[in-house]
Formats: C-alpha cells, sequence, structure tokens
C-alpha cells in the first residue's frame, strides 16, 4: 500500500479534528504533509506533535512564529508558513496526493481552487467554494482532471446513491429527483416570534451533528441547506427544481436519489462526519472510520416534513440566488458570513440574518461569475455593503 500525503485545509476545526481521527487509525496509508489552520497555536501544536507533518500553516507571521519556537523546543523538524500564498502552495505541491478543504468560508476559496488546478484528488467540505465559484472550479476540476468527492454527508449519500458515470447528466442516468435532508435545526419547532431573540449559544447547540459555529447557525437558520442546494446543483450538474429539500429531524437518511423507475436509493447512518471523511479518503475502498452501527431499533422512527420558506426564509434566498445565476449566490454568501458573524457577536437579531441578506440581493444585482477576480470582487462589495447596513444598525 502507498502511503498518501494528505494537506489538511482547516486542521484544528470540526472537520479537521475529525479527519485526523480517521487518519491516526490507519497510519499505513495516510501521512499527514500539511496541517492548515488559522489562528489556534496550541492545537496545532499538538497535532504537529503527533502527526509530525511536513509543514504546518497559521494565519500570520506572528503566529507561526510562535509555533516555530514550539517545535523547535520539541524538536520537531516541521516547517511553519503563513498567509494565503502557503496554503496554495501546500495544496498544489506534486508530493500532495489529497486536500481535504476543511476551512470555513471564503477563505478556503483560493487554495481549494489551486488544488483542482493541480490535478488534486480534493475532499471537499468547505461548501462555500461551490457557492461563491461553482462553474470556476466545476471547470477547474475537469479541466485539470481533479478528482472531487463530497465529504459533506448529504452530498457524500447523494454521491453513494448515483451511478458512477452520474456526470452524465441526471436524465440520461434516469435519474429524477434528488432529496436533499435536513435536520430542521434546533429551531424547527419554535413560534415565528420567539425566533427574534434566539441568543448564539441556542442556535449552536445542534440537536444531531456536533459542528463549527458558522455551520452551526448556518443550520438554525436553513441557510446551510441552502446553500446545500447550490452546492449539489454545481457537484451533481442537477436543476434546482429537481432538488426537493427534505425534513428529517433525525438525520438518519442523509440523503436520497429518487429514479425514473420509482427507486429510491438513500445512504444512511449515524450522523457522525467520520463516515463520509472515510468514504472519502479511501475511494473507492472502504475503511473503518471509528462510527458505531447504526441501530434501526434505537431509532424505532423516521419522520419527513416539507420545509417551511416562510420561517427560513434564508432556504427561499438561496434558491433565489441559485435561479438568478452568475455572481448573486457569491454575493447570497458574502452577506451570510457577515450576518453570521454579527449575530455570534450579538450585533445582530438571529432574523436579522435573513433581512440582512434579502436586503444585500435587493440593493447588489449581481453580474456574470466570470473570473475568479469578478467573483472575489462581488464577495468584497457585499461584505462591504453588509458591514455598512449593520453599522447603521438598520436590522435591531
Ligand atoms: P470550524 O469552524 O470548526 O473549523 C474551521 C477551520 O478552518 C479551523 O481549522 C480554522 O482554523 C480554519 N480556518 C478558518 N479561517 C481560516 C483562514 N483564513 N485560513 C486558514 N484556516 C482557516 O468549521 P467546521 O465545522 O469544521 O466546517 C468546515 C467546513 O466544512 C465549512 O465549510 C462547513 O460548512 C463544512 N462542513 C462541516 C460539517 C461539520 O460537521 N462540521 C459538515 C458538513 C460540512
Ligand atoms: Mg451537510
Amino acid at each position: 500500500m502507498t502511503l498518501q500525503n494528505i494537506t489538511i485545509l482547516g486542521s484544528t476545526g470540526s472537520i479537521g479534528v475529525s479527519t485526523l481521527e480517521v487518519m491516526r487509525r490507519h497510519p499505513d496509508r495516510y501521512r499527514a504533509f500539511a496541517l492548515c489552520a488559522h489562528s489556534q497555536v496550541d492545537k496545532l501544536f499538538a497535532q504537529c506533535r503527533e502527526f509530525q507533518p511536513r509543514f504546518a500553516v497559521l494565519r500570520d507571521a506572528r503566529l507561526a512564529l510562535k509555533l516555530k519556537d514550539l517545535c523547535r523546543s520539541a524538536g520537531l523538524s516541521t516547517e511553519v508558513r503563513y498567509g494565503v500564498e502557503a496554503l496554495i502552495e501546500l495544496s498544489s505541491l506534486p508530493e500532495v496526493d489529497a486536500v481535504m478543504a476543511a476551512i470555513v468560508g471564503s477563505a478556503g476559496l483560493e487554495p481549494t481552487l489551486a488544488a483542482a488546478r493541480a490535478g488534486k484528488k480534493i475532499m471537499l467540505a468547505n461548501k462555500e467554494v461551490l457557492v461563491m465559484a461553482g462553474e470556476l472550479f466545476m471547470h477547474a476540476v475537469r479541466e485539470h482532471g481533479a478528482t472531487l468527492l463530497p465529504v459533506d454527508s448529504e452530498h457524500n449519500a447523494i454521491f453513494q446513491a448515483l451511478p458512477a458515470d452520474f456526470s452524465r447528466g441526471m436524465e440520461a442516468c434516469g435519474v429524477r429527483r434528488i432529496l436533499l435532508t435536513a435536520s430542521g435545526g434546533p429551531f424547527r419547532e419554535k413560534a415565528l416570534d420567539e425566533l427574534h431573540h434566539v441568543t448564539p449559544e441556542a442556535a449552536c447547540a445542534h440537536p444531531n451533528w456536533v459542528m463549527g459555529p458558522k455551520i452551526s447557525v448556518d443550520s438554525a437558520s436553513m441557510m446551510n441547506k441552502g446553500l446545500e442546494v447550490i452546492e449539489a446543483h454545481w457537484l451533481f450538474a442537477a436543476p434546482p427544481e429537481q432538488i426537493q429539500v427534505v425534513i428529517h429531524p433525525q438525520s438518519v437518511i442523509h440523503s436520497a436519489v429518487e429514479y425514473s423507475d420509482g427507486s429510491v436509493l438513500a445512504q444512511m447512518g449515524n450522523p457522525d462526519m467520520r463516515t463520509s471523511i472515510a468514504f472519502a479518503l479511501a475511494y473507492p475502498e472502504r475503511i473503518v472510520s471509528g462510527v458505531d452501527s447504526l441501530d434501526l431499533f434505537k431509532i424505532a422512527r423516521l419522520d419527513f416534513y416539507q420545509p417551511d420558506f416562510e420561517r427560513f426564509r434564508c432556504l427561499r434566498l438561496a434558491y433565489d440566488a441559485l435561479h438568478q445565476g452568475g455572481t448573486a449566490p457569491a454575493i447570497l454568501n458574502a452577506a451570510n458570513e457577515v450576518a453570521v458573524a454579527a449575530f455570534l457577536d450579538r450585533q445582530l437579531p438571529f432574523l436579522g440574518i435573513s433581512q440582512l441578506i434579502e436586503s444585500i440581493l435587493a440593493i447588489l444585482p449581481g453580474g456574470p461569475e466570470g473570473s475568479l477576480g469578478d467573483v472575489l470582487a462581488a464577495d468584497a462589495e457585499a461584505r462591504h455593503e453588509a458591514h455598512r447596513m449593520i453599522k447603521e444598525q438598520l436590522f435591531t
């Protein structure tokens, strides 16, 4: 068995840590080549001590110097770098076999795109990459022969339920619909007027999954599902009207594919990201992930509901942005990132998230996706406007 060199973008986050947990079980298969994080020096140092990567990356020179000193005193030969240029380089060097894209938000776009352009195997958790620049990214994947494996549990489920040659198109493969399941988050049953006062702590307490703060808030607003509709559109060339969101509070069915003969193929499992991470790492083989067997007797029942677009305005806004196309999804994503950060910072009420995004989409028309420059310009403009609106306290 040849040892594969893995770069993890976002190694200190929820997905990054789960990836290292799976890799820890298979030292004969995977080697940490580069571990990249934002600012958690101590956590990254502990990971360096255990996994002894060739490279470690942090956000800036000051943090990198701190880690460098720690590594030197511990006698580690890990080389410490910093900044986005290092992320891009360590996602595309010839020695890299696969990249786990697990940075949260738009910061992951450039390194993940670099991995695609270098023809790498990409394990994609960082859904914002596809939301911001789906056309550009998928084009780079095809043109450079990269292998794209979805890690987001729903998309991983759909990938497993689709035929191997699904890139021929949904119709050619006899696929009628994609059934994208959603837990409904912690506020599925709360009265609408109570939602105004919910706290960041309540929004981050997801009933089934343990995740980073941004995706936890996205799950509570169901923007996460909206982003996932856009993600599914690009990954599987699926028209928006053929992607049906299904609320399924138990999160046991991770998503399903319906074929024209009436067959529905679903993938099930415990809500634990190590399943799809292990799938992506070993594809097309299967390896032990550490996830327990699914106990259907204990689960006993599975429920399904239609999504409520009034309660979850963000889901509607994401479908609208996808229909609009061009840079509209990048604008939606940027406005959402600013809104979620402001909500976590108690500068914006929960319902202000969708109001802010809606206002931004109304004033910024968006243009063609074109180049990376166009996407980044749309992202920057949307952020600027969103910050301005929050500062002017338009949503209190
Ligand atoms: P997290 O907040 O727990 O971790 C984010 C990671 O990204 C951290 O390691 C952080 O250091 C790093 N990071 C952030 N900004 C960075 C920057 N500018 N430069 C370098 N590193 C940076 O987030 P998470 O929950 O692990 O989610 C990561 C991605 O995976 C998100 O896009 C999320 O939507 C997606 N995802 C997560 C889950 C989950 O269960 N957590 C499930 C599906 C998809
Ligand atoms: Mg998901």
